[in-house]
């Protein structure tokens, strides 16, 4: 891979990341339908059948930033999509970064860190990367007497509602002032001094976004969770520099909009509109366009100030699962991902 610095420049990166196949996969037959030839292209190697039922492969190939195959690591994805955008929030800018794709393809095991059987261990996802760097470069002699202040929030938006995930999941509202400032009223923003203090507020609130559910009704996957590193100088209340750090809905909920239930229905239809204009609003990075659809969704609208600077820069992992029974999904999200690419 090229060094780390390389997509400094971009305001947008778009990456992937295939998972490893699971033992489960093997187990069922599951098969490895994705290659990465090259660190920057990725193919989805498709079965089909022709009219006279002769079988052949049907290839498609996506090109992006990076590919990360299977032998890549959290550090090692970390460290070419999020890692170089902690500058940016130094520097006086706004940062985000996205983990897109369907349910089970590694957005909270990338964000949130490894699971170890059910227990998730925080410390090697890229909330705790991006934190630790965080620290390190505040203690920078280049960044030290600017006397910045650190500061946390976790919040999950579920079904167009936000809760607060270091506050017992409080509903919590969002205004708009007539400056068009967006606030999520009284979310927890808890003031850090070191990366450990960090840990322990990803710990809580990553327990806190699983607590309660079942794998056959589970709300994460409905969910978007957002994790925020803040800068302020001390003694201001106003904002220096942001980090967000997306853990995105099943970008298959979106698509489940023919189910019998009609809660289930309204929710698919809430994560599609999300994510659609997330699309929209990530592609007009920093172009000062009033016409952009932040307020269609509760996503776009609390994350807005990070789209509209100049100085904003973003970065999406769009996350795969390499099996078979997967390839539709597979491909929803390469082309979703392929449309975030800037021209
Ligand atoms: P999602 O958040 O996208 O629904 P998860 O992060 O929960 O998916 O991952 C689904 C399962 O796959 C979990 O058991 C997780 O431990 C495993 N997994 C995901 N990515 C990887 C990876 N890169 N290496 C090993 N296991 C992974
Ligand atoms: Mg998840």
């Amino acid at each position: 891979l090229l060094d780390g610095q390389a997509v400094d420049d971009h305001q947008i990166t778009v990456c992937v990341r295939k998972r490893p196949i699971s033992r489960k996969e093997v187990n069922r037959k599951e098969i490895d339908v994705i290659s990465v030839p090259r660190k920057d292209m990725l193919i989805v190697h498709e079965p089909r059948s022709k009219v006279d039922l002769t079988k052949f492969l049907e290839n498609h190939k996506f090109r992006f930033d990076y590919a990360f195959n299977d032998t890549c690591d959290n550090a090692m994805v970390y460290k070419y999509t999020a890692k170089p955008l902690v500058r940016t929030i130094f520097e006086g800018g706004m940062a985000t970064c996205f983990a897109y794709g369907q349910t089970g393809s590694g957005k909270t095991h990338t964000m949130g860190g490894e699971f170890n059987g059910k227990v998730q261990d925080c410390k090697n996802g890229i909330y705790a990367m991006a934190a630790k760097d965080v620290f390190v470069t505040l203690n920078t002699q280049r960044y030290r007497s600017m006397n910045l202040v650190v500061s946390a929030s976790f919040f999950e938006i579920y079904s167009g509602k936000v809760f607060d995930l270091l506050a017992d999941k409080q509903k919590l509202r969002v205004l708009e002032d007539g400056k068009q400032q967006v606030q999520v009223v009284g979310l927890t923003e808890k003031v850090v001094d070191s990366v450990e203090e960090v840990l322990k507020l990803i710990q809580h609130g990553n327990a806190a976004r699983t607590s309660g559910q079942t794998s056959a009704n589970s709300n994460s996957s409905r969910s978007h969770a957002v994790f925020q590193i803040v800068l302020r100088p001390m003694g201001s209340t106003k904002i220096h520099g942001k980090f967000s750090f997306i853990d995105l809905a099943g970008n298959e909920r979106g698509v489940d909009t023919s189910s019998a239930d009609r809660q289930t229905r309204m929710e698919g239809a809430e994560i599609n509109k999300s994510l659609l204009a997330l699309k929209e609003c990530i592609r007009a990075l920093g172009k000062q366009s009033a016409h952009l659809p932040f307020r269609v969704s509760k996503l776009t609208q609390v994350l807005r100030d990070s789209f509209i600077g100049e100085k904003s820069k973003t970065c999406m992992i769009a996350m795969i699962s390499p099996g078979l029974s997967s390839c539709e999904h597979t491909l929803n999200t390469l082309r979703y991902a392929d449309r975030v690419k800037e021209l």
